[in-house]
């Protein structure tokens, strides 16, 4: 079965799963109810926070080479290593190698999607190595034997009662549904991995170029001792990741948290300059920052989409999406989902067999209206869909069809001929299945510029 086709098929299954519905709407309603309340308490002008964060990525964009060579030197000249990976087999056969070359055991991972981009788990167990998430959502995933389903909120799709069965099966815990003793499992689980790994891998939320520096945000401090424990640290990151100056932190924090999870700043901001340094007691001794392409550049120089790489990877456009919340984040099967990941996602994932994303989207704009760094997300989506349409061979009967919808549309008369004739033939409906004829949506009698001639 082509991919394309079952993404169909997904989507046709979620689609009509009510469980699964309900539990996406009550999360995202949570999500909602929490990111007004912090948008009205933590800005006074929410309008211009956007603007400004768009015009320091754009900034940073125009400078991205030096930006990043600045990081580089900075980074560097306090011990740490850099890696720049043109694609996601050269960034795994990186981090492989490392451990391999280190006699790694055991990694504990936390904070990564990039990670996942690569498919750095996978080949890491290939190769012997027991690999931890430490982050809870993703050790929920990683137990449950499945990918990410959002990506900030990697298990929005599990109840608290999946979890507790989860966790029963897996690590022999009572059964509990309190989110805290949940909490509690998951923490006294993975404590032993923190000073028992090898190697800690993280992503980076931005990289500060003045500073050389990587920072990373989360609530769960986690993250910390991934990176503070073990004897080395790897970081896995995008190039898009990079940011001018240190003191940009202070927009672009309270905008991802704002934005990922509805808090006015996340619980843990850590900022990482390199290893260990000689007059410190602890930190690891390697640090090692992957600076990954993989599909990137060719991004950066297409006029058109290189706005696509001021992605902060907040989430409120997946979150703000009728299809995501429709069909789900396993649906799209790529790492990143929603309204950007049919953005970018057929770019690294390869475009002839992931551009039926640029359909899965009905237009709305809510994704580009809730986008803190303001990228005209539905805008690119429609730029995948034109190149989707140009690239592929079109069977006859489409080609007529769209041929004759492009006829009908030119001309008002034919339009209201048209309208008229799809109100009549309702009573028809029942003769399509009733599992859709619901979806369908009842024709007004008139049309708008039938009823403004009547009102003048
Ligand atoms: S496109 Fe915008 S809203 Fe969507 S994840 Fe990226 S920064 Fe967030």
């Amino acid at each position: 079965m082509s991919e394309f086709s079952s993404f169909l098929s997904r989507s046709a299954s979620k689609a009509s799963d009510d469980t699964h519905r309900w539990k996406i709407a009550k999360a995202i309603a949570t999500y909602d109810a929490a990111v007004a309340t912090t948008k009205a308490n933590q800005f006074l002008d929410w309008q211009a926070a956007r603007h400004l964060a768009a015009a320091i990525k754009n900034y940073t964009l125009e400078n991205l080479a030096d930006l990043l060579e600045q990081f580089e030197s900075n980074f560097t000249a306090r011990g740490g290593k850099i890696f720049w990976a043109a694609t996601a087999a050269a960034a795994a056969k990186y981090v492989v190698q490392l451990a391999q070359q280190r006699q790694a055991k055991k990694i504990v991972k936390s904070k990564s999607m990039t990670t996942e981009e690569i498919n750095l788990n996978a080949q890491l167990e290939q190769a012997g190595i027991e690999v931890r998430e430490s982050d809870l959502g993703e050790l929920i995933v990683q137990l449950a034997g499945e990918k990410p389903y959002h990506i900030v909120t990697p298990a929005m799709h599990k109840s608290k009662a999946e979890i507790s069965q989860l966790f029963q099966e897996k690590l022999q815990a009572p059964p509990t549904e309190s989110a805290e003793e949940l909490t509690m499992i998951a923490r006294r689980h993975l404590r032993q991995d923190y000073v028992t790994a090898d190697i800690g891998i993280t992503g980076a939320n931005f990289i500060i170029a003045d500073a050389g520096a990587i920072s990373m945000t989360e609530n769960e401090g986690n993250g910390r001792l991934t990176m503070a424990c073990p004897r080395i640290h790897i970081v896995v990151a995008g190039i898009e990741k990079v940011i001018p100056r240190l003191t940009d932190l202070s927009l672009f924090l309270p905008l991802l948290a704002t934005s990922g999870t509805g808090q006015e700043i996340s619980c843990y901001n850590s900022i990482v300059y390199g290893p260990r340094r000689h007059d410190e007691d602890d930190g690891p001794e390697e640090m090692h920052v992957i600076l990954l392409d993989n599909g990137r550049s060719q991004l950066y120089h297409r006029p058109h989409f290189r706005e696509a790489l001021r992605c902060i990877r907040c989430g409120a456009c997946l979150n703000a999406c009728p299809v995501f919340r429709t069909i789900g984040g396993h649906t799209y099967n790529v790492t990143y989902q929603g309204p950007i990941g049919a953005v970018i996602s057929p770019h690294y994932n390869g475009l002839p067999q992931y551009q039926h994303l640029a359909f899965a989207s009905s237009l709305c704009g809510a994704c580009s209206d809730v986008c803190p760094v303001h990228i005209d997300v539905h805008h690119l989506i429609l730029e995948n869909r034109v190149e989707a349409v140009r690239t592929t061979r079109q069977s006859w009967p489409w080609r007529l069809a769209m041929s004759m919808f492009a006829w009908m549309m030119r001309s008002r008369q034919r339009l209201n001929l048209l309208r008229r004739l799809l109100h009549w033939s309702q009573p028809l409906l029942f003769l399509v299945p009733s599992n859709r004829r619901q979806r369908v949506p009842r024709l007004a009698a008139k049309t708008f510029a039938e009823l403004w001639k009547e009102n003048k």
